[in-house]
């Protein structure tokens, strides 16, 4: 693995920038890929730009501005509230086949530059729900990217199984704790850091943090 070059798909915010980190420590080469979908928060691009230039990767930036003409959502559009899933459904933030898209693109990209590696930050832990963020999808379609392209990528999932108390151990084990928590953006009101603070993404964030930072001080006494 060491010798082989790596993608990640790269948002900015905290779970795939520790998705960066971990790239860096386990390829020789790594590469990201950031998707502009008309973000509601613009600054998510801008974000992403600044940490890639900073860690020294090359950062790609690919138009997917279909998605949004094709699931205006609360992601998207202003006029639009983020609210969590009820009794069931799924949060308004779910964009059908966002992951599906997100990584087959990947996956051309890391045919073109000559990418063996694919990672992605999804979770099925913190599932929201998202049938896309499921493990059982990411192998359907590691299978069906290799048969679509004669490749024999691997998709990795560094956070599939992890909770995001967990999330933050690893950025700590990757030494990047401050810089995961200073610099990226989560906040769906647009906040870099700790963010809003109100919004259901802001919630998740801290909720794991403190929970990280508390088991340190039990470990300690
Ligand atoms: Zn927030």
């Amino acid at each position: 693995m060491k010798n082989d070059k790596a993608i990640v798909v790269f948002s900015g915010g905290q779970d795939s920038t520790t998705c960066l980190f971990w790239a860096l420590k386990n390829f020789k080469e790594v590469e990201a890929v950031t998707f502009d979908y008309n973000q509601r928060h613009r600054l998510e691009i801008e974000v992403a730009k600044e940490i890639a230039t900073e860690l020294g990767v090359k950062h790609h930036i690919l138009d997917m501005s279909l998605l949004n003409q094709l699931a205006p959502n609360a992601l998207t559009r202003d006029d639009i509230e983020v609210s969590a899933g009820e009794d069931g459904e799924l949060p308004n933030t779910f964009v059908p086949g966002r992951n599906l898209l997100f990584l087959s693109f990947a996956g051309v990209l890391a045919s073109q530059v000559g990418a063996k590696h694919i990672i992605t930050g999804v979770c099925e832990t913190d599932f929201s729900g998202y049938p896309d963020c499921r493990d059982i999808f990411v192998k359907s379609l590691n299978v069906t990217l290799n048969l679509s392209m004669d490749e024999t990528f691997v998709i990795h999932t560094p956070l599939m199984w992890i909770n995001k108390a967990e999330t933050w151990k690893l950025a700590d084990e990757l030494g990047a704790l401050d810089f995961v928590r200073e610099r990226t953006l989560t906040c769906y009101n647009g906040i870099i850091a700790d963010g809003c603070g109100e919004c259901p993404a802001c919630k998740l964030r801290k909720a794991g943090l403190d929970q990280y930072l508390d088991s340190l001080k039990e470990g300690v006494e």
